[in-house]
């Protein structure tokens, strides 16, 4: 008898198998947004069962910083029936979190009825760093088949199964009618025999009679058998039904899949390369417009130089090859091609599956990553990368011959192994910084090499944000500056010496002024006397100023000394306030001291702090204006506020006005004298009291700065 040509392939199993195969996650959720489909991809990614990953449960996998965005984004576009694209962190079987891009879209049924969502994921966990760029995993793909086998084998197995019970049924049946002919025949001949011996005798019509009972019962049995089986029978039609109605369900189901798994085409061919199946919404730019293929030869529907070119890859799967071609399209889209044979519980090759993704983006994403690699590879600059947490996750050429560690020494290793001691506690407060999406510029810190050696360094660092604006890592860029502070320090040493220096004779200056100026007390020379008063206020602005520089080179060289005891802040401001009105006649002072306000802290440095607040307000704002000075006491701490009524300051200038040397430029200031190192001198008294100091100005309508400090300290 001849046996029908090619493969009988239940078209539903087919469907198991795309979904199974496609190189991507699947899922899929029903019209009350509850997820009632994992495929195998999905289950072998997460280790998880489908019963663990079904209704919400496959959220337990997701990590927790990713959740809410997840099912805000879910839930907008479930209910407002939009296709999505968010990016998230699954964790795979071993507990690493990957990163992958979701594309969910919503499915319809033929009628047209709305029947939930579809979605496919890809790994795309490389790609999110940028210096790691691998080619895609092909064992991922071997694993994939290996799976397919063994579920391929398992249906087969239940079918022959099936089949067996059916053929040992029929044979039973045709057991029985055989034994019921024979049956008939002898009782025929029997009653044939009887009837005539009946007439020779009674007794032997007895006998007969008997007999004949007996062959009604063996008949009767015989024809219970035969319903039995017949039940038999019809139970078994009926599980069959079944089955068949299930099969349908799962081929529409996997049908809407494969229909919806973007940016796709799969492609089922038979032995004889013919065409089983093709779905996808590539199918148009793939060249197959919306013609019927089933059963149809490519020859016989694409032109001959494409099937020409593509031939011998249907002849390489079909005898039995899995492999992977990249193409680019006339349009310019690049388009991954993975064959896959399928086999039978024989190894024997009864179909090939050809699965083609669009991976335009990947690639775009893929060549952009290596192109920035290249840079960061070639730049001069340190430049390395970090999580939220604070591990290393790119090191570049510069990073390791500023630091000595080689990459491999340092990817995975915290970015604390590079901070000294001593400044561990610094990383907390710049991370608490960078989360709120602020970059940190030029952080001048130190760092320790691998060989122990301490750097001066100057640090850059930016959030890096995925594109939905989440912070996802942290880029710095570092650069060795141990030489400009060298540079600095000799700086600092020379002012420092030079102010020390012109200290002496100033100091001489003002004693000789002061006895002069006690003799000439009763001279009577107005001129002279009123002269003596200006030289004083110039030499003690003179002493100011040289204090000034003073403080620096010490603060510089770690050798400004705090010296805290108990005073009053209230009589502190009393005393710079009087200290400022001998030398200021020109603006109006305004204090009025409340009760005392005792703090621990220096009273010299917080004196000069004052002081400088003080002669700024005067310098800065028009004669005639009125000065106002607060002490306030509030939440425990002590805030003291100096109000001008004068040029005020620009909010961008507000920012640098505490820098070292920063001075505002502008037609106001340009012909007020200064060195823009006041401000900073008092920041840095302020912070080495563990206060702050700020200010609240607009530019025209004056200033008022602040400084506040602990009351117990
Ligand atoms: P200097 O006054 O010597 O330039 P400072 O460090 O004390 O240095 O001040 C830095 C800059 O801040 C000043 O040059 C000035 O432009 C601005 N500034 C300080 N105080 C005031 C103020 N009260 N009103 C307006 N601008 C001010």
């Amino acid at each position: 008898m001849d046996q029908p040509e090619g493969p009988v392939i239940p078209t539903e199993e087919q469907f198991g198998i795309i979904a199974d195969t496609v190189p991507v996650l699947v899922w899929a959720s029903d019209p009350d947004k509850q997820y009632v489909f994992f495929n195998n991809g999905w289950l072998r990614f997460t280790g998880r069962t489908t019963a663990q990953e079904s209704g919400n449960g496959w959220l337990n996998g997701m990590h927790p910083n990713d959740r809410q965005r997840y099912l805000d984004i879910y839930n907008s576009s479930f209910d407002t029936r939009k296709e999505f694209k968010i990016e998230y962190r699954l964790r795979r079987h071993d507990g690493a979190y990957r990163w992958v891009v979701d594309h969910g879209v919503p499915h319809y049924q033929a009628g047209g009825t709305f029947a939930g969502y579809v979605g496919s994921c890809m790994d795309i966990d490389e790609l999110r760093q940028p210096e790691k760029i691998v080619p895609f995993d092909t064992n991922g793909a071997l694993e994939k088949e290996q799976t397919l086998n063994e579920e391929l084998a398992a249906t087969n197995e239940e079918l022959s199964a099936a089949n067996e019970e059916l053929a040992s049924i029929n044979v039973e049946l045709q057991r029985i009618q055989k034994k019921l002919a024979a049956s008939n025949d002898e009782l025929e001949e029997k009653v044939a025999l009887r009837t005539k011996a009946l007439s020779d005798s009674e007794a032997e019509a007895q006998a007969l009679n008997e007999e004949l009972v007996a062959t009604n019962e063996e008949l009767a049995a015989t024809n219970d058998e035969l319903l039995n089986s017949e039940k038999n029978l019809q139970n078994t039609i009926s599980e069959l039904h079944a089955a068949k109605e299930q099969s349908e369900k799962n081929e529409k189901l996997f049908k809407s899949i494969a229909l919806n798994i973007p940016k796709s085409l799969i492609i089922v061919i038979g032995k004889d390369q013919r065409f089983l199946t093709i779905e996808g919404d590539l199918m148009g730019k793939l060249g197959y417009d919306s013609k019927d293929y089933t059963g149809k030869h490519p020859a016989e529907v694409t032109p001959p130089e494409r099937y020409e070119a593509t031939k011998h890859l249907y002849e390489k799967v079909l005898a039995g090859e899995q492999f992977t071609v990249e193409r680019k399209s006339e349009t310019g889209e690049d388009f991954r091609v993975d064959f896959v044979p399928l086999k039978n519980d024989l190894g024997e090759v009864y179909a090939g599956l050809i699965i083609a993704l669009d991976i335009t983006d990947i690639k775009k994403a893929e060549e952009k990553s290596a192109k920035l690699a290249a840079i960061v590879e070639s730049s001069d600059d340190t430049i390395i990368s970090k999580t939220l947490e604070g591990i290393i996750t790119s090191w570049n050429n510069a990073a390791e011959r500023m630091f000595g560690y080689k990459e491999a020494e340092m990817i995975g290793q915290s970015i604390l192994k590079l901070i000294p001691e001593d400044r561990q506690s610094e990383e907390p407060k710049i991370l608490a910084r960078l989360r709120t999406g602020e970059r940190v510029e030029h952080f001048e810190t130190k760092r320790i090499t691998k060989g122990r050696k301490l750097l001066d360094i100057s640090l850059t660092i930016s959030p890096i944000k995925d594109s939905h604006g989440n912070i996802i890592g942290l880029s710095k860029i570092a650069r060795d500056i141990t030489e400009k502070k060298q540079d600095e320090l000799r700086k600092n040493d020379f002012i420092g010496m030079v102010s020390h220096e012109l200290k002496t004779p100033l100091t001489s200056l003002t004693a000789i002024i002061q006895v002069v100026n006690s003799k000439l007390k009763n001279s009577g020379d107005a001129f002279l006397s009123g002269a003596l008063d200006k030289a004083n206020v110039q030499v003690k602005k003179m002493g100011t100023l040289i204090n000034g520089f003073l403080n620096m080179s010490r603060l510089e060289s770690g050798k400004m000394l705090i010296e805290k005891k108990a005073f009053d802040m209230e009589a502190l401001i009393g005393e710079m306030v009087q200290e400022t009105k001998l030398t200021v006649s020109s603006h109006h002072i305004v204090f009025e001291p409340h009760q005392p306000v005792m703090v621990v802290a220096d009273p010299d440095k917080i004196g000069s702090v004052i002081s400088n607040l003080l002669t700024n307000a005067v310098k800065y704002s028009p004669k005639g204006k009125v000065i106002e000075i607060k002490c306030m006491v509030e939440d425990g701490e002590v805030q003291v506020g100096i109000r001008d009524e004068g040029i005020g300051i620009q909010l961008h200038d507000q920012q640098r006005l505490f820098d070292r040397y920063y001075r505002v430029e502008s037609n106001n200031t340009q012909h007020i004298s200064g060195f823009g190192i006041g401000l900073y001198l008092s920041a840095e008294i302020i912070q080495h009291h563990d206060g702050e100091i700020w200010v609240e100005s607009q530019a025209g309508s004056g200033s008022t700065f602040y400084f506040s400090l602990p009351l117990t300290s």
